[in-house]
C-alpha cells in the first residue's frame, strides 16, 4: 500500500502533512511528496478536505 495525491485535487493546504505520525509527507512548492517511511496509516487521506489523498495497492 501506498500513498497518492491526485495534483488536480490537491490545494496545497498542507494539512495532510501536519497530520502524518512518520513525517512522510512534504509539501515540495506545488505538489506533496510522499516518501518511503509512508506506513499506509490512511491519517493523511482522512484528513484531507478535498479527498485528494488515496491508499493504493503497488504491485
Ligand atoms: S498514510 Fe499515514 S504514514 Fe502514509 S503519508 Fe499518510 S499519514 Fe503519513
Ligand atoms: S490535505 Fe489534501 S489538499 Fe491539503 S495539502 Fe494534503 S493532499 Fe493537498
Amino acid at each position: 500500500m501506498s500513498v497518492i495525491v491526485n495534483r488536480y485535487k490537491c490545494g496545497y493546504c498542507g494539512a495532510c502533512v501536519g497530520v502524518c505520525p512518520v513525517g512522510a509527507l512534504e509539501l515540495a512548492e506545488t505538489w506533496i511528496e510522499v516518501d518511503n517511511t509512508c506506513t499506509s496509516c490512511g491519517a493523511c487521506a482522512k484528513i484531507c478536505p478535498v479527498g485528494a489523498l488515496e491508499l493504493v495497492v503497488i504491485r
